[in-house]
């Protein structure tokens, strides 16, 4: 489980970026195994102790042309929207600058936990510098140096200590979703269609977590919540259409939501950038619905829905499982179809599948189609469980966790598939020696 989102904030060469590499460590980018989606430098998955989180630098979202203060305002005011704990990193070779007051100035007006790095100090005997950092008010300074991996350890200690406890789920019993695309797909229009139907009643609950605009609401005895709908509607922001923002913005989005919406324009067509998004949805595990929404604005024939849907899966190959729904927000077509879409793929991404039935399917399917031998080995499955949900965890107790290969997960996905559907959710699939 996911504990956050860390922001790193700071006036440029305090060393960012390397302290971002060195947070992120070994892992790779969180979606660099998919095809068509390309590495992105200021996002990334940590991991500290027990606790996982993303990672923003905010260094790295960057306004055209702008002034210092400007650009740095924007990082800032990012971070204390979109972060559980901002790390603010300065630099001990440098001492305090105006730009550093300036920022911790900033700082001190948000309620957000703040872990404050002086990094550059390579040399820990003489870590002294450190001292002169109380002056900036945020708390005790930490030395580390990022080049070289000395007093990182320290720092990601207070992180992980900062992130706070979310041992109960935001919105607890309900549906938590979100729509994610482009700008100008038709996300708000949306929302607005999904509210605006028949027996939808919108609660006054505010949402809780952050400053964002969640919009709880009821529907035949179920309660949802749009997540993140100010990302939507809260327009006029200099830095709204800036892509990296956006993509971070709906990144926040995807990790506080049970099911994604992966909204589609039908009158421009698919882009890269849809692929882009649709990717993290993915990699993070959630449910996810393709939405094709302008179908008033397609030139049709009888062949074109089936075209479009052929086109759709070829371009998001990895998302196979993923139910694709053909609506239109402004001509209010199919929209009727969303709520019970998001309902089914819910449920699956949470199934348990009893154990026994379970082994059932993986021994037939291992009877049927047996594992192919390599360097004269052969898999062997003894056993198959159940170890988590949202998405669908299975480990299989095997001789060799190392003669599992691609091509016969994808044989056994298959197969679960056939036998349970999952609908909308990726299946985990991973290998563990029997002893
Ligand atoms: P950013 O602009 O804040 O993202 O800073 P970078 O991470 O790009 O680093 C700026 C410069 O500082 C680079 O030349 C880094 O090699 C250097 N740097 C980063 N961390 C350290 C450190 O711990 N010690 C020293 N001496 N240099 C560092
Ligand atoms: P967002 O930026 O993704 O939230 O997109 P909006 O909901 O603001 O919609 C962008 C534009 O697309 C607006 O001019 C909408 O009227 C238009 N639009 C939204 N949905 C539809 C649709 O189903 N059909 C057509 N033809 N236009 C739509």
């Amino acid at each position: 489980m996911i504990s956050g989102i860390l922001a790193i904030v700071g006036r440029p060469n305090v060393g960012k970026s390397t302290i971002f590499n060195r947070i992120i460590g070994e892992r790779k980018s969180i979606v660099e195994d998919i095809p068509g989606v390309t590495r992105d430098r200021i996002y990334g998955k940590a991991e500290w102790l027990t606790k996982e989180f993303r990672v923003i630098d905010t260094g790295g979202i960057q306004l055209a042309d702008q002034p210092f203060r400007d650009e740095i305002n924007m990082q800032v005011e990012i971070a204390i929207d979109e972060a559980d704990v901002i790390l603010f990193v300065v630099s001990g070779k440098d001492g305090i600058t105006m730009d550093d007051e300036y920022i911790a100035r900033l700082l001190q007006k948000s309620r957000k936990p703040i872990v404050l790095a002086v990094n550059k100090v390579d040399d820990f005997s003489q870590n002294d510098a450190i001292y002169e950092f109380y002056n900036l008010g945020l708390g005790d300074p930490i030395a580390v140096s990022a080049a070289h991996g000395i007093g990182t350890g320290d720092m990601l200690d207070e992180i992980v200590k900062a992130f706070p406890d979310k041992q109960q789920k935001e919105y607890e019993g309900m549906t938590r979703f979100c729509l994610i695309g482009r700008p100008n797909v038709g996300k708000s229009s949306l929302v607005n269609a999904i509210l605006n139907q028949e027996r939808v009643i919108v609660s006054d609950i505010e949402g809780t977590t952050r400053d964002a605009i969640d919009t709880p609401f009821k529907r035949e005895g179920k309660d949802y919540v749009v997540i993140d709908t100010a990302g939507i509607r809260k327009k006029g922001k200099v830095y709204e259409n800036i892509e990296k923002y956006s993509v971070l913005r709906a990144m926040a989005a995807i990790e506080r939501s049970d099911v994604v919406l992966v909204v589609i324009d039908g009158e421009t067509g698919i882009r890269d950038q849809d692929k882009h998004v649709a990717g993290y949805a993915h990699e993070a595990g959630k449910g996810v619905i393709i939405v094709y929404n302008k179908w008033d604005a397609v030139d049709k024939d009888e062949q074109t829905m089936q075209k479009i849907e052929k086109e759709i899966r070829a371009q998001f190959l990895y998302l196979s499982y993923a139910p694709i729904l053909f609506v239109s927000a402004l001509k209010k077509q199919r929209i009727h179809t969303l709520l019970p879409a998001i309902d089914e793929v819910h449920d699956y991404s949470v199934l348990r599948i009893q154990t026994n039935v379970l082994n059932e399917v993986i021994m037939d399917a291992q009877l049927m189609t047996p594992p192919p031998t390599h360097k004269g080995k052969r898999l062997k499955i003894y056993y198959a469980s159940q170890v988590s949900v949202a998405p669908p965890t299975i480990v299989l107790f095997v001789n060799d966790p190392e003669l599992l290969h691609f091509s016969y997960k994808r044989y056994l996905e298959n197969c679960l598939r056939d036998a349970f559907a999952f609908t909308g959710t990726t299946i985990r699939i991973l290998a563990r020696e029997r002893n």
